[in-house]
């Protein structure tokens, strides 16, 4: 029933756990968003230009799978841009990524990444990456040779039936909604207001991912996480039911989860919910019918009123009924 419905549990106590789920965590870029990032706005320091900026961080980002690599690298390719090699390329997961260019360090990510390296950053500079995150947009910046020469601000779309999918769950008497990012806290808070979520957690790396999971569900006991990412993963395998992005999700996720959303629309959210909670009534029916059936069956043994193939067409007739039931759940 699920599959029909582009559902895909991984085995059937999931199901059970979907219909108790109290708090839904989702994973903001890729999840909540579409995850097709695009480089909206190139900032190059004093002295620097704008197709520099970009070729050098896209030297780095060809060879990454994060949405803000692909979009960096996207861009560059459509100013027909040629970028030099990069060697010893690392992506740090949460953070940003840094390898070597033409013998020098380049790192690319976001502001708490490039502060380990460099302490002190140009005010005038942290302001405008300020106003373009209370846009909703994610800045990165690129560092060569331990000197900042610009940033890059990327923007995505906030997929659109999120706003109507996370309603759905409220009325379905979810008592706690939470959006986890790796992102920063003016991006977060942009779009968890545009989407009703009142609780948000920000700049969390995949450990913190985890740390948040684990007090939900000190609260809420079963808690699930909806995710795209590598650094969801964690936090996908810790929470009560983690539930990847079919489409988006990166292979590491869909090997986590427990569930996944085809085609990445999260309207299945609720419907998987509701299939849950259906599932777990449908349970509950059939184990009070099958001990009424057997007590009964006990009962009329006692009194001589059965013989031993009413008996057995009786007990086996009653397993055939639990099981005609429990298909109700097809329709
Ligand atoms: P989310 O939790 O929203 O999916 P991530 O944890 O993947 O985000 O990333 C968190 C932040 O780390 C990003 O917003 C970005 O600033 C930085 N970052 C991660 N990977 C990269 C990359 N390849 N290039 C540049 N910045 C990156
Ligand atoms: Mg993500």
């Amino acid at each position: 029933r699920g599959a029909r419905a582009g559902i895909l549990f991984k085995n059937g106590s999931q199901i059970e756990k979907m219909g108790k789920v109290k708090a839904i965590a989702f994973d903001k870029t890729g999840t909540l968003t579409t995850g097709k990032l695009e480089v909206a706005e190139i900032v190059p320091v004093v002295g620097e230009k704008c197709d520099r900026v970009l070729k050098l961080a896209a030297a780095l980002e060809s060879h990454s799978e994060h949405p803000i690599g692909k979009a960096i690298t996207q861009a560059a390719l459509q100013k027909n841009g040629q970028w030099q090699n990069a060697s010893q390329v690392q992506a740090k997961t949460g953070l940003g990524i840094v390898g070597e260019v033409a013998g020098k360090t380049v790192k690319v990510g976001k502001t708490a990444f490039i502060r380990q390296e460099i302490p002190h950053l140009n005010p005038e500079f942290v302001r405008i990456n300020k106003r373009l995150e209370k846009q909703g947009k994610t800045v990165v910046w690129v560092v060569e040779a331990e000197k900042v020469i610009g940033s890059i601000a990327v923007a995505d779309a906030i997929r659109p039936e999120a706003g109507a999918s996370i309603e759905k769950l409220k009325q379905l008497g979810i008592e706690q909604i939470v959006l986890l990012t790796g992102d920063n806290q003016v991006t977060a808070n942009s779009v968890a207001e545009s989407l009703g979520i009142e609780m948000v957690h920000a700049e969390l790396l995949p450990e913190d991912k985890l740390t948040v999971i684990r007090q939900l569900q000190r609260k809420y006991q079963n808690v699930a996480m909806v995710g795209d990412g590598i650094n969801d993963a964690p936090a996908l395998a810790m929470a009560t039911v983690g539930i990847a992005m079919g489409g988006a999700g990166n292979d590491v996720a869909l090997e986590t989860a427990d569930v996944i959303l085809m085609s990445d629309r999260l309207e299945k959210l609720s419907q998987a919910i509701s299939l849950g909670r259906r599932a777990n009534r449908i349970i509950k029916q059939n184990i009070t019918f099958a001990l009424s059936f057997i007590f009964l069956l006990l009962i009329a043994n006692f009194t001589g009123n059965i013989n031993m193939p009413l008996g057995v067409i009786g007990h086996e007739g009653s397993t055939v009924l639990v099981i005609l039931s429990g298909l109700r759940l097809l329709l």
